[in-house]
């Protein structure tokens, strides 16, 4: 796990200590995630240095190649040039203005020739070099955006979710813009897997996900796999009214959707808890009433959504 935050380490190793204690667990599964989580990651981390390493290391092999093959094209034409003007200069001498003449016309022609070709072979060499950097340049952005997101759903994970939540927090301490925070959480999910099989609760996992980037599809819209069926929007620039009404068209939405797999329709609804982040919050606390909000959805029956109370800080103009 070089590299590799100890954050998500440590709580990758405390969600699977936490699951093999739990009476309730198949401890089989959760060994077979645990052993997921870091296979993955390996794997992926080495394929892609030793892939975008050989691939830069090609290029910088070709760049090389083609300078080498330049300077000797160069030398030999440096030569030839270096022989018409001693022709040039041998018809100054000799003093016949027709000879003259037409030797200024071929030492033009041949001179503005090559200039063209070293030119186009630039031109060439540069293009080739771009095209080829523009690949890597694609494959780091690509490797980048994979490791931002979950393997399985493609939403933002965990990692990025918390990066995502602290630049939130630093945005709303410079410009003050409203930023929400909507946790939300699949309903009696182990029963669905229970009922339907594990594959089929991957194939509702990814599905939910594709629902809710639909339903929360602007730029400012975060979606994020926060944990095994739990989730996270995060709504910037969105003040709670905003998100309590988008929340509450995706509750709807939820319910109302139905999922066929293998010609077997599946529905499902989720519990939601939303929170506005505070003045003086800290990004913890505001993830504290988040989830708050979510557990008093699931007390209250589940499939519905709850507003964190607004807590008044000391500092907040509104006090
Ligand atoms: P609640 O309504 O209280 O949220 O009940 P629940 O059953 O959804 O909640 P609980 O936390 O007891 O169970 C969550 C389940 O989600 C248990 C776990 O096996 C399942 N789960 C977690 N990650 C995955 C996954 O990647 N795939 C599948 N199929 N199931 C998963
Ligand atoms: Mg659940
Ligand atoms: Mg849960």
């Amino acid at each position: 796990m070089d590299n590799h935050p100890i954050r998500t380490v440590r709580q990758t190793v405390d969600d699977f200590l936490r699951q093999m204690v739990k009476p309730t667990e198949d401890k089989e599964k959760v060994l077979f995630r645990f052993r997921q989580f870091f296979s993955k990651y390996r794997m992926e981390e080495y394929t892609f240095i030793q892939k975008t390493f050989e691939d830069f290391r090609e290029i910088i092999w070709d760049f090389i190649d083609q300078i080498s093959d330049e300077i000797d094209t160069e030398k030999v034409e440096d030569r030839q040039l270096g022989q018409s003007i001693q022709a040039l200069k041998e018809t100054i001498e000799a003093n016949s203005i027709e000879d003259l003449k037409e030797q200024s016309r071929l030492f033009i022609d041949q001179y503005t020739e090559m200039q063209s070709r070293r030119e186009a072979r630039r031109e060439n060499r540069l293009t080739s070099v771009k095209k080829s950097l523009e690949s890597v340049k694609t494959q780091l952005t690509d490797a980048n955006e994979n490791m931002r997101k979950d393997h399985m759903t493609k939403a933002f994970n965990r990692k990025s979710f918390d990066e995502h939540m602290v630049k939130q927090y630093e945005l709303f301490k410079t410009e003050k813009a409203p930023s929400c925070l909507l946790a939300l959480d699949i309903d009696h999910f182990k029963k669905f897997n229970d009922t339907y099989g594990h594959a089929t609760g991957d194939f509702i996992l990814i599905e939910c996900v594709k629902l809710l980037k639909s339903l929360f599809p602007e730029d400012n819209h975060f979606v994020a796999r926060t944990g095994g069926e739990e989730f996270s929007v995060v709504l910037s620039g969105t003040t709670v009214s905003e998100a309590q009404k988008l929340a509450t068209v995706a509750l709807q939405r939820i319910r109302d959707e139905r999922f066929v797999e293998d010609g077997v329709e599946l529905r499902f609804t989720m519990s939601m808890g939303l929170a506005q982040l505070m003045n003086g919050e800290s990004v913890d606390a505001w993830m504290k009433r988040a989830d708050e909000a979510l557990y008093k959805s699931k007390q209250e029956g589940r499939n519905r959504l709850t507003i964190a109370p607004h807590i008044v800080s000391a500092d907040d103009p509104a006090a």
